[in-house]
């Protein structure tokens, strides 16, 4: 039996995650599902933000499935426990599938999925101060730039998909973002892929006026980051754009968005992007079939009007969570 751990984390966490777990009952009824904690709330609870009894539990699991954290805003001296995670379990890869699911969410026909460094680049977290401000160690490596573009391969590959796009800004960072850049042209020969190349900036352009010409999209973390969010924006909103951070013998599952204060505890949250989470969670376990449910429930949905705020209906995230379960059962 595969045993997967929860963790609700922080703001709306609790809530999308309470759907993800109903979902994952209604469709895996054979996973085992055991609760762990991380975060904001959890350092309240037990002083620690990430403690030891959470990394056992990981440790001895297949894979997770994790809401959202809040930083606190006043410790300057806070290490968000994710990027710890993601460093000590080496989930080096975070995968980020974008998809316009219905033509009446988002702005754009954009079915992209970005793959983007996850161990290093502007997130090292080393920050010194200089006389007259601060500097910050922007790192990446040969090893780092050859596992992430083989992943971008591999996925692209496994999907049936014709072209990966490397996103880099080597015109000013010649020597990292160049590092990058090569060891991509390198590892796409004979990949029978197209390999093609597109600066960060015409990247974010491109995802608004050229969606369909791009595929596998690899690229170092803070491009990642920011041209996720662009990218879920365009399809239909934060709410519906899945991830998972990806190691060699362990995955973590979680929705894209933040853990959204300003809504939290409100029943207003769209629990779908931590829904098709779970779904990538089922498939990576081995429940493709399970998976597939799951995502063809969600423009079902949508199709009948059921819909939260955020996607121009009126349902909050448990009555959505109920009319979906209730199309879910006949997908
Ligand atoms: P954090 O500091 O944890 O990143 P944030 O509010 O800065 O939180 P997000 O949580 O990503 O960043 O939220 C950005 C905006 O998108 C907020 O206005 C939030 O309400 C909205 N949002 C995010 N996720 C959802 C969701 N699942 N359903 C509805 N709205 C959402």
């Amino acid at each position: 039996m595969k045993r997967a751990v929860i963790i609700e984390g922080d703001g709306i966490g609790p809530e999308v995650i309470a759907s993800a777990v109903q979902v994952l009952e209604a469709v895996s009824p054979g996973l085992e599902m055991v609760e762990g904690c991380m975060g904001l709330q959890c350092h309240t609870r037990t002083g620690s933000y990430l403690p030891q009894s959470t990394i056992d539990l990981l440790n001895d699991s297949d894979a997770a499935l994790f809401g959202a954290i809040t930083s606190p805003a006043d410790r300057a001296d806070y290490r968000s426990p994710l990027l710890s995670l993601r460093k000590s379990m080496d989930l080096y890869a975070n995968i980020r599938p974008v998809k316009r699911l219905h033509p009446s969410v988002g702005l754009v026909d954009l079915d992209v999925v970005i793959v983007r460094e996850n161990t290093e680049g502007m997130y090292t977290g080393e920050e010194r101060e200089v006389p007259g401000g601060i500097v910050t160690e922007r790192k990446v490596t040969e090893y780092a730039c050859r596992r992430i573009v083989d992943k971008a391969i591999e996925l692209c590959r496994a999907d049936g998909g014709k072209k990966v796009t490397c996103v880099h800004k080597s015109n000013v960072l010649r020597r990292s973002d160049g590092l990058f850049r090569e060891v991509f042209l390198d590892r796409m020969k004979g990949s029978g892929l197209e390999a093609s190349e597109l600066l960060v900036d015409a990247a974010a352009a491109a995802l608004v006026s050229q969606p369909r010409k791009l595929d596998f999209l690899v690229t170092l973390n803070l491009y990642g980051d920011i041209l996720s969010d662009e990218a879920a924006a365009l399809a239909g909103g934060l709410g519906f754009a899945p991830s998972v951070n990806l190691g060699e013998k362990f995955a973590l599952f979680e929705p894209t968005h933040g853990s959204a204060p300003d809504i939290a505890g409100m029943d207003l949250a769209n629990p779908t992007a931590a829904i098709l989470s779970a779904a990538m969670m089922l498939r990576y376990l081995g429940s493709g079939n399970a998976a597939d449910r799951v995502e063809k429930a969600v423009p079902a949905a949508l199709e009948q009007g059921i819909r939260t705020r955020d996607a121009g209906g009126s349902l909050g995230t448990r009555e959505f969570t109920r009319r979906y379960l209730e199309v879910l059962s006949s997908c």
